[in-house]
């Protein structure tokens, strides 16, 4: 009798293949050999349940399961371009096929390919393990030549279109995907940057607006004007804005964890933003059954950008010790939601690792799309232009035409000594609503604790102005601040 063997992968399209071929085959003349290409070589938690998946669906197809064994790989070179590892995992596959079957000539070995209508498409079901060794005719290739005798097939190559590998796996054959093979929703982290705006079109674009997601944690200290932009950018890029809200402000943060927010510790972030986004995740995934994706609008700052726009930058530049300030902070974030959610969550950064460097997203917006930034970013053009204010027109000479980021209507805490000057200059009437805002804190708890330090100690805002008042503002307009803003600075 003729003998079939489904390579396996972990992924969807093994699994497929053996549903595939049973419509002519006996179940008996098949086997399912699971090759664990991953688990060996990566710390990703993404690859874990791929052989449980494999064992579940030769149990739901009722064909026998064959667990190769890859420690055993062959010392032979094998002259091909296929990594290290799939090449020696290859031959490992081959001597196990060679100690199981006295004639070869009666096997077919059937490879999971990405069908061919489904490549070069952006629908989720591409996204699988199995397409990561894309190069199909290189397998084939060197499986020739490690077992010339057998028949090697890519069975589903000519699947058609319709065929929704995914959902026919979970819902008809209620077999649950691993993590690696689960729907990947893309979320681009949006709270009115112009970054983040960018990258929110770009993931569209890639991925089709029904694979996306724009997602906004309102502070509810958002400029209004903020809002005003996020709704335009949703309208142009084609996606609703998920809002998720705790209800509670900044200041009713600090309240209730009786701890004023400054620049270094924010629980105003971590509250209103980073527990609503876990949360939000956790039940994307339990309800949807989907894997989230997150993208950040984080580019290279601008010192740091090198001339190479030409070219397509490499993935591993996001590093924790790079001299680029906002790439560490990148790195942070990448470990961040690798570590704290119950699983670890993808980030991506395009304006670092995909994109080309000299993307323009201010430019582009405003140009292109024809959507004014938010008014935080121009604050000082129109306070020197509308209303002659003195102070604006100096900024706008040294090139500063608004606030650095967009986020809580310029009362960021975690915003130093120029960003208040800055506000103060502007937005006077904001500098005050945080002045009093500390005020009520230092009463209510009788503590003598402030957003700003100096020389190790309390500096309140009322200080500070009252020594910009005596002082001059300009004397602290232009010493930049080294205090590093929160994550909130760049959704
Ligand atoms: S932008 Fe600043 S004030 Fe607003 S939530 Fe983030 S850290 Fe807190």
């Amino acid at each position: 009798m003729d003998q079939h063997i489904v390579a396996g992968f972990g992924g969807i399209y093994s699994s497929y293949t053996v549903h595939e071929i049973k419509k002519t085959v006996a179940p008996e003349a098949i086997k399912l050999f699971f090759v664990d290409l991953f688990s060996d070589v990566s710390d990703e938690p993404l690859y874990l349940n791929n052989a449980q998946f494999m064992s579940d669906v030769a149990s739901k197809l009722e064909i026998e399961l064959v667990n190769v064994d890859v420690s055993k790989s062959s010392e032979k070179k094998l002259d091909t371009i296929l990594t290290d590892n799939l090449a020696a995992k290859l031959s490992s596959f081959a001597e196990q096929i060679t100690e199981m079957y006295e004639d070869l000539s009666k096997v077919t070995v059937h490879f999971p390919a990405t069908p061919l209508c489904l490549k070069g498409q952006n629908r989720i079901c591409v996204e699988s393990v199995e397409n990561e060794w894309a190069d199909t005719y290189e397998v084939r290739a060197l499986f020739e030549k490690l077992l010339p005798q057998v028949n090697v097939v890519f069975s589903l190559e000519g699947l058609d279109e319709k065929v929704n590998i995914k959902e026919e796996i979970q819902d008809k054959w209620e077999v649950e995907l691993p993590r690696s093979e689960r729907k990947r929703v893309h979320i681009a982290m949006f709270s009115g940057g112009a970054g983040s705006a960018y990258v929110a079109y770009y993931m569209v674009q890639a991925y089709g607006k029904e694979n996306c997601k724009l997602f906004f944690t309102n502070t509810l200290w958002e400029d209004e004007d903020n809002l005003r932009f996020m709704d335009e950018v949703s309208e142009y890029v084609g996606l609703e804005i998920t809002e998720i809200l705790d209800g509670r402000t900044p200041e009713e943060v600090f309240f209730d964890m009786r701890y004023l927010g400054n620049s270094r510790l924010a629980k105003c972030s971590e509250e209103l933003k980073v527990r609503q986004t876990l949360v939000y995740l956790e039940e994307l995934r339990d309800n949807e059954q989907v894997e989230p994706i997150l993208y950040f609008g984080i580019a290279p700052h601008e010192k740091h950008r090198r001339d190479d726009s030409h070219v397509k930058r490499k993935n591993n530049i996001i590093e924790e010790n790079s001299a680029d300030m906002n790439i560490r902070k990148a790195a942070g974030i990448r470990s961040f939601y690798a570590h704290f959610p119950l699983e670890p969550i993808e980030t991506r950064f395009p304006l670092i690792e995909t994109l080309r460097e000299d993307v323009d997203a201010k430019g582009i917006i405003q140009f292109e799309w024809g959507i004014s930034l938010p008014r935080m970013y121009t604050a000082a053009i129109e306070a020197a232009e509308v209303d002659g204010n003195i102070l604006a027109q100096k900024l706008v000479e040294k090139g500063i035409n608004g606030f650095s980021h967009a986020n809580c209507g310029g009362r960021c805490v975690r915003g130093g000594f120029q960003h208040y000057a800055t506000l103060f200059a502007i937005w006077p009437d904001q500098y005050q609503e945080q002045e009093d805002m500390e005020n009520r804190f230092r009463e209510h708890f009788e503590k003598n604790v402030s957003i700003l330090k100096k020389d190790g100690g309390p500096y309140t805002l009322k200080q500070y102005r009252e020594d910009m008042e005596a002082n001059g503002v300009e004397k602290y307009l232009f010493q930049p601040d080294d205090t590093i803003p929160c994550v909130c600075s760049f959704s």
